[in-house]
């Protein structure tokens, strides 16, 4: 006698059963019951609809009950939802959702594959008008029809996973301005929150507004508007909601009917995907499933292991040996320009399984390209792996342009089969200039692993970055990268100087070495171990691993720059004849090749020069405009396109702090220090126009008075102070604040003073005293010598306000962070 087989949901997991099962077994007699009016549908399509990027709406609907039928012999009976599941008569009873009517049906085997359904939670007005969830074709169609009804174009996603994430950028692709708001303090959460950062900045620099960390508390609609409040209270305003914010499993039947479900909600299956009815299996989002990597239960709603288990268990049904052996989280998304995936457990995983970071596990980071960077259109990647002390891999993660998702498919095998990071050195993946490079990224994460493991090398994580006395953070890029920015506090000695500086080093201390990407580190790391530094430590991903990480999270980002941007194109004639516009083709160009090449070209040029430079260099992209800030170039445009980069800067005085010829150790840039030695009204004054000016470009200003120039910060009237005779006699001998300073040079009895002042009124230049002020406002830091009080007999109640007191230790602390120190 033939099987009577019956399938609850038509979808993914229950579609591919059936259809397995027909080519198993041409007599047996299957029906499907699904409750909704398609079966066999791309619900992975379903956001790329919305944005009109998969134009077809038809597209969509893979299958049709008739199509089934004719091709496999399959009944599909849509609109009927099986409303209770009766074991011991082997019966299902499925209501007709059209004609209200109850039949019911009898299985020899039953197969469960009701996926799992949007989650809703009680946040008070979630049910009020325009706030939509996505999960199958009619939710789709109500959201598009919404999209073309509401007036205003901003939409609003609640939910920062893969779902809300596809979502928002359709959102953004169909004109409309976009808002994301997430629990927690990063979107996608099978990543780690370094590699979310990669996402997190494409996603503003594509316009989307980022609100992290933050909750929904209240929706209230009216007239075409859906006010959000949040839980720090903060009220948005949107016309469309989407909420995304995590699925439970359709489990309901299952428990009704007295089998097991795990704490999740999730159906307990062996590994036949049996429940403990043999006749009743479960397969799909709504199973639990046993993951690879840790060999525990858990949830993983993905439609690839979804389809497995349809198979498999259309193979046991049909009396094959088969077993469906776990799932290992293997997902990957399109975030606009970048792709990002991901398979196995991450940090947080694998803390909530109780492993500790160093000792159960270890990450590294790297950054390589996804194919030879000297081929065109080489992109950067951004790559992350975790594995324990033995080297067996946990999971891996990884963003970028291109190539992504083949290096996650490579580990996800290696993952499989149970492989080491020593696998990773060993695998011969194929290789040509424009696929890869002959040591392809997925065998540098195991050389990298692999040097760890076997102590050669110790590594210091990003979010473990400390700064502190005990620790020297060693720049060993070349130059021209520092300028495209560096870490704050660090020393500078690129990597051809280190042998001959090493002296400089202090080897009592540790020594967390960092290039752009951990290269020219690991090289320094090595000459610093061989010369008896044994706490020399690589900063894990180098430079470009600090700059995503610290990446500030900010809506007003793009649009601010956008305008600078805008601004200075105001600015810049470029069709003026005399502007010229030197050419620079950096593409392929690795880091700091990009960098070298502007560094080069900016040498060349004069001033009002325009450099147009093409490259594909992701860091460069980032970093351009922190260059520009940096030395006072104008970043005309910066812009990404399909297969790379092409900024502008154009050229402002030959201050281009070219420094090539820095050898050695070099302090931080950008903070500035003075020495005020003077108490000249002339040298006052140059001293509080740099301070001023120095500030107002957000440069941290030290001002160090000493000696005479203490004698600018007296008060005019101090009151009485307590002095002795000598101090006295000294402090009448001396002018009492700015306005009894004289001229340096032809001060005429005060009358070239009174002219100079007279001049600088005419010309709106600030006096000495709102010089001053404006430079206690603006955050300048006026260090008076404490020492140098105490020989002159000057005391503290005759010094202005808004002063701190210091020795020479404090001044020579800001002088080592600064890049100008003077003498004034
Ligand atoms: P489903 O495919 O959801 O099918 C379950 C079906 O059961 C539903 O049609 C439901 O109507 C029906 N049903 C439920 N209860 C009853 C009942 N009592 N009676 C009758 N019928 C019932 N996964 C990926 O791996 N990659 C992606 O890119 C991806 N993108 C996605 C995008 C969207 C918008 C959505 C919604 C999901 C996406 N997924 C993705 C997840 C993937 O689609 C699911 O993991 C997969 O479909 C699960 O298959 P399933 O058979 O368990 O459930």
């Amino acid at each position: 006698m033939s099987k009577r087989i019956i399938i609850i949901g038509g979808v993914a997991g229950g579609a591919s059963c059936a259809t397995r099962l027909r080519r198993n077994d041409e007599e047996a007699s299957i029906t499907i019951y699904e409750k909704g009016p398609y079966v066999s549908f791309a619900n992975c399509g379903l956001p790329y609809h919305i944005g009109n990027v998969i134009k077809s709406r038809d597209a969509l609907l893979i299958n049709t009950p008739e199509a089934l039928k004719n091709k496999f012999n399959l009944d599909v009976k849509i609109k009927h939802e099986v409303i209770k599941i009766d074991r011991e008569n082997k019966q299902v009873e499925v209501k007709n959702l059209e004609s209200g009517e109850i039949l019911t049906d009898s299985y020899d085997k039953l197969v469960v594959s009701t996926g799992s359904s949007p989650l809703r939670p009680p946040i008070p007005g979630i049910d009020g008008d325009n706030i939509f969830s996505l999960w199958d074709i009619p939710d789709m169609d109500v959201i598009i029809e919404n999209l073309d009804k509401v007036k205003s174009n901003h939409a609003t996603v609640i939910g920062g996973g893969f779902i809300g994430v596809e979502v928002a950028e359709n959102l953004v692709d169909r004109g409309f301005d976009v808002s994301l708001i997430e629990l927690s303090n990063q979107v996608m959460p099978p990543f780690d929150f370094e590699m979310a950062q990669v996402l997190h900045r494409h996603m503003n620099e594509k316009g989307i507004e980022l609100i992290l960390s933050n909750g929904v508390k209240s929706f209230e609609s009216s007239d075409d508007n859906v006010k959000i409040t949040t839980n720090n209270g903060e009220v948005y305003n949107t016309s469309l909601v989407v909420l995304s914010i995590g699925v439970k499993p359709n489990s309901s039947l299952i428990k009704e009917c007295g089998l097991e479900l795990n704490n999740r909600g999730g159906v307990v299956v062996d590994e036949k995907l049996q429940t403990a009815d043999k006749d009743i299996f479960a397969i799909g989002d709504v199973a639990e499933v046993i993951h690879i990597v840790n060999g525990q239960k858990t949830m993983i709603p993905l439609a690839g292991p979804a389809n497995k288990m349809g198979r498999i268990a259309a193979d046991i049904i049909a009396g094959k040996e088969a077993e469906y052996k776990g799932s290992m989280g293997a997902s990957v998304v399109k975030v606009f320009d970048l792709t990002a995936a991901c398979v196995g457990m991450n940090e947080k995983s694998l803390e909530r399984n109780g492993l500790v970071k160093g000792k159960d596990y270890i990450t590294n980071v790297i950054h390589p390209k996804s194919h030879a960077g000297y081929y065109p259109g080489a992109m950067g990647i951004d790559m992350k792996i975790l594995y324990d002390p033995t080297g067996k891999i946990l999971g891996a993660q990884a963003v970028g342009f291109e190539g992504v998702d083949k290096r996650i498919d490579v580990l996800s095998s290696v993952i499989k089969f149970g492989g080491t990071v020593y696998d990773l050195t060993e695998l011969e993946l194929c290789y040509a200039p424009p696929y890869s490079s002959a040591k392809d990224p997925v065998n540098m994460l195991g050389y990298v692993a692999e040097n760890l493991l076997t102590h050669n090398e110790s590594f210091v994580d990003i979010e473990n970055l400390e700064n502190n006395e005990d620790t020297i953070l060693l720049d060993v890029r070349k130059d021209a990268e520092r300028m495209m920015g560096a870490i704050e506090g660090s020393i500078h000695i690129p990597l051809d100087k280190l042998r001959e500086n090493v002296d400089k080093l202090d080897k009592s201390k540790k020594i967390i070495v960092f290039c752009a990407v951990g290269l020219s580190s690991h090289s320094a790391c090595r000459i610093l171990k061989q010369k008896g530094f044994d706490r020399a430590y690589n900063l894990s991903g180098g430079y470009t691993s600090y700059r995503i990480y610290n990446y500030k999270i900010n809506s007003q980002l793009k649009k601010a720059s956008v305008s600078r941007i805008e601004q200075a194109k105001e600015n810049v004639q470029e069709d003026d004849d005399n502007v010229k516009v030197i050419q620079v083709d950096a593409c392929g160009m690795q880091c700091p090749g990009p960098a070298l090449k502007l560094h080069d070209a900016i040498k060349n040029a004069k001033s009002g020069d325009v450099i147009e430079i093409q490259t594909t260099d992701s860091g460069f992209f980032a970093d351009v405009e922190g260059f520009c800030n940096s030395t006072g170039h104008t970043l005309i445009k910066n812009e990404q396109g399909n297969r790379g980069y092409v900024s502008r800067i154009r050229i402002a005085g030959k201050q281009d702090g070219s420094s090539d010829e820095q050898t050695g150790i070099v302090a931080l840039p950008h903070d500035k220090t003075m020495v005020v030695f003077s108490n000249d009204f002339d040298k006052a004054i140059a001293s509080f126009i740099i301070a001023n000016g120095a500030a107002s470009m957000g440069r941290d200003v030290t001002m160090f008075f000493t000696f005479w120039g203490i004698n600018i910060l007296r008060k005019k009237h101090a009151g009485k102070v307590r002095k002795n005779m000598v101090e006295k006699m000294f402090g009448a001998m001396m002018p009492k604040g700015s306005s009894k300073l004289k001229l340096s040079k032809m001060n005429m009895a005060g009358m070239g003073k009174s002219m100079i002042k007279g001049i600088m009124r005419k010309k709106n230049v600030l006096s000495l005293e709102e010089l001053i002020e404006t430079a206690i406002k603006n955050g300048v830091k006026m260090v008076v010598c404490t020492m140098s009080m105490d020989l002159m007999g000057i005391k503290k109640e005759e010094i202005i306000d808004g002063v701190e007191y210091g020795g020479v230790v404090s001044y020579l602390d800001a002088a080592e962070r600064s890049d100008v120190n003077l003498f004034i």
